[in-house]
């Protein structure tokens, strides 16, 4: 038995056999790779499967002295260059059911604005030129006006996102004053945004108010002094207090800032421009804004469905106070991110085009028969395969049971938390793998496949899987059932 320090007489031979670095770079097979890479490359390249091969030895991993040779240790090197050139951001199926998956990605974007970002992209523009007056223009110019006339405000700016458009607002009317803030509202969102922290890097000091479940407008008002700033109000996106609740709306927060000359500041989250009747309950950008508040932030790849950006509207006089700070320098948004912004939100000024051609919201409005059609589809087309592969092997036992089932899906990115959408699921019992390992290798296919585990089953939610991609994860779950038949793909 090796010793857990002293390496034992097989392990030293082993070592004996490992070529060195530039025995390896000089092996024939890597002239190619050499040309392909460069030599620099190529030497990281072969240290790193030497030194991985070193550990495996010393940990007493079983090695086929066979490997160590130049032919196969060539391969491993090719293998690790080439993979540092492989992209890591890589498309794939959301099968999970969740529409605005921020791990995933938040929103895809219409055929509209992924072709304005290919043009912003592919040409100069005249993205700070006037092209009237032949002089320095303003970025912000080019998205105002559609924001302006869509949602009724005075005015708008954009910025990266609305974690930004929140901090960007604290910190230039809040910095070194007070900002009242309800206990109830004092949120985190996806780990890493949480109000009292984005209070503090703002400079600005918290007040809290009321209690987790009740905040009244009387707790509000014993808390404005002279260094009030500012009135927050934060949506619960992602969770809700339920029971016995009381919370101060935007209309009575908006009259008591007014009157007490402290500005109103409304962080809707997600921020809803469309009727849709299935987000009946998310609170809208107009109204919030009939209700009075001065500044609203809301994000544009949520319930908007366009890229990742954070809206802000409200009076004239804020905005132009917070496109002067230096900070909103710092958050400026990209020319793709304008161009994508423009093109979806060109596409809410007729509702009913909005919510055929932006895909967040067509996920959320589709009709019960087509998800139902689209879990059918799925289904039917890997029974046809996975039969196909039995008869061929004269097996009688299928690689796995296949159904489809009524189930919920969810709105996702911190909307509507309680909210269950009725949806239609393609539903898979492996019979020879566990369903882990076939959510595991679902991860591995080209492109992955991610769907959601329920009661041993694997559930693929038809609500995300878009229209053109129930070949894809046909073709993606065949390749993974049939690893176990010993049919290695
Ligand atoms: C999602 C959310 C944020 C953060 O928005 P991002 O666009 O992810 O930066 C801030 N506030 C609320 C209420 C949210 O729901």
């Amino acid at each position: 038995m090796p010793g857990k320090n002293a390496p034992g007489r097989k392990q030293q031979d082993l070592l004996r056999a490992l070529p060195s670095v530039e025995e390896l770079v000089e092996a024939p097979g890597l002239v190619d790779i050499i040309a392909q890479f460069g030599r620099g490359f190529v030497v990281g390249s072969a240290r790193s499967v030497i030194e991985r091969l070193r550990r495996d030895i010393l940990a007493g991993k079983e090695i086929d002295p066979d490997d160590l040779g130049p032919g196969p240790l060539g391969g491993a090197v090719a293998e690790t260059a080439a993979r540092i050139f492989e992209p890591s951001l890589k498309p794939l199926i959301n099968a999970t059911g969740v529409v605005v998956h921020t791990n995933l990605g938040r929103s895809v974007l219409a055929p509209e604005a992924i072709e304005a970002v290919v043009e912003a992209a592919a040409s100069y523009s005249n993205l700070e030129y006037n092209l009237e007056a032949g002089k320095r223009g303003s970025r912000h110019d080019h998205i105002t006006r559609i924001i302006v006339a869509l949602t009724g405000a005075e005015n708008a700016l954009v910025v990266n996102n609305n974690a930004a458009a929140v901090l960007l607002a604290l910190s230039v009317f809040g910095s070194g004053r007070e900002v009242i803030v309800s206990r109830g509202e004092l949120i985190e969102i996806g780990g890493s945004f949480r109000i009292p922290d984005i209070m503090a890097s703002s400079s600005a000091r918290l007040v809290e108010v009321g209690t987790t479940n009740k905040t009244k407008l009387a707790d509000y008002e014993k808390a404005i002094g002279p260094d009030t700033a500012m009135l927050l109000h934060v949506h619960t996106s992602n969770y809700k207090v339920v029971g016995f609740t009381a919370e101060v709306g935007i209309s009575e927060l908006a009259g008591l800032g007014h009157e007490r000359g402290v500005i109103v500041v409304d962080d809707l989250g997600s921020g809803v421009l469309a009727e849709l009747p299935a987000l009946g309950s998310e609170p809208s950008v107009h109204d919030s804004l009939a209700a009075g508040a001065d500044v609203i932030t809301f994000s544009g790849d949520k319930l908007l469905g366009g890229p990742q950006a954070g809206i802000i509207v409200g009076r004239n006089e804020f905005i132009e106070q917070m496109k002067a700070h230096p900070m909103a320098r710092a958050m400026r948004v990209d020319k793709m991110t304008l161009a994508a912004l423009q093109a979806t939100l060109s596409l809410y000024l007729k509702p009913e085009e909005a919510l055929t051609r932006i895909p967040t919201l067509r996920m959320l409005s589709e009709p019960d028969a087509a998800l139902r059609a689209r879990a059918e589809e799925m289904a039917a087309g890997l029974r046809k395969v996975l039969e196909g592969a039995a008869g061929a092997e004269g097996s009688m036992g299928a690689a796995a049971a296949i159904g489809v089932e009524q189930a919920t899906s969810k709105v996702g990115g911190g909307a509507l938390p309680l909210l269950e959408l009725d949806s239609w699921v393609c539903s898979v019992i492996p019979t020879a793998i566990t369903v882990d390992d076939l959510a595991a290798r679902l991860r591995e296919t080209d492109p992955p496949v991610i769907g959601r585990i329920h009661k041993e089953r694997l559930l693929l939610d038809a609500r995300t899987v878009l229209p053109g991609q129930v070949g894809a994860v046909i073709a993606a779950l065949s390749q993974a059932l049939e690893m176990n038949s010993g049919r290695q793909i």
